[in-house]
């Protein structure tokens, strides 16, 4: 069979490893006196990678921002700042459940000759040590973190210099993940095709090349 692409890029969260229980699990590790605190945690944090999403801060940015506002919400001293943001960190490189038939696809898109490449917004060394403990790490040729990168997904950029250093052009690659807005926009304005997985936002079939519910579909639409 002629395969329409030669390479994938994949996003890391929330497509390949679960982010809530991720998240939780380092949050718990972080601050085990209060393992409460978590919803307040994920609600500060989500809206500033929600703002990040549209430019208001880089990532950088808000690795910084979310230790600082949480600490200050829950009325720890910002001394506190530091120790925590160390701790979650990590033990968020250690957190790898994963989202429900990311082994048996990936293995299976190996299988079928694909070129496989991680495409995330976030550190490459915390990423790339979660996929490891994932054990996932070793399907891809490559691995395309924004901080690595130098930019942020949707930035076009950061499509361009993951092209660049796969020597892939546009047309060759699907680019697979769950945010419309990083992902799916994001790679559709640099030219790839894309593939939106509908796992918590709401399916939106007119800007994705194609949408599935759940990963193992892949193998279905290439
Ligand atoms: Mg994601």
């Amino acid at each position: 069979m002629r395969m329409k692409y030669k390479a994938l890029f994949i996003d890391i969260d929330d497509t390949l490893l679960d982010y809530v229980p991720c998240c939780r699990e380092a949050f718990e590790a972080a601050m085990p006196e209060h393992p409460e605190y978590f919803d307040t945690f994920f609600r500060i944090s989500g809206r500033l990678f929600s703002e990040a999403k549209h430019g208001k801060h880089t990532i950088a940015e808000v690795m910084e921002l979310y230790p600082q506002e949480f600490i200050a919400t829950i009325g720890y001293p910002a001394e506190a700042v530091e120790p925590f943001k160390h701790a979650f960190r990590e033990a968020w490189g250690k957190t790898h459940t994963l989202v429900e038939g990311a082994e048996e696809t990936l293995n299976a898109l190996r299988d079928r000759g694909y070129r496989l490449f991680a495409a995330s917004n976030s550190f490459g060394h915390l990423q790339r040590s979660r996929l490891r403990y994932a054990s996932i790490l070793h399907y891809f040729e490559d691995t395309y973190i924004s901080m690595d990168i130098g930019y942020d997904k949707p930035d076009i950029r950061f499509y361009e210099e993951a092209l660049r250093r796969c020597g892939l052009q546009p047309s060759e690659v699907l680019m697979v993940g769950d945010s419309l807005t990083t992902d799916i926009i994001g790679a559709a304005n640099a030219g790839l095709d894309t593939c939106f997985f509908a796992r918590r936002e709401p399916d939106e079939r007119s800007c994705s090349t194609y949408v599935i519910k759940e990963l193992n579909q892949l193998l279905q639409i290439i």
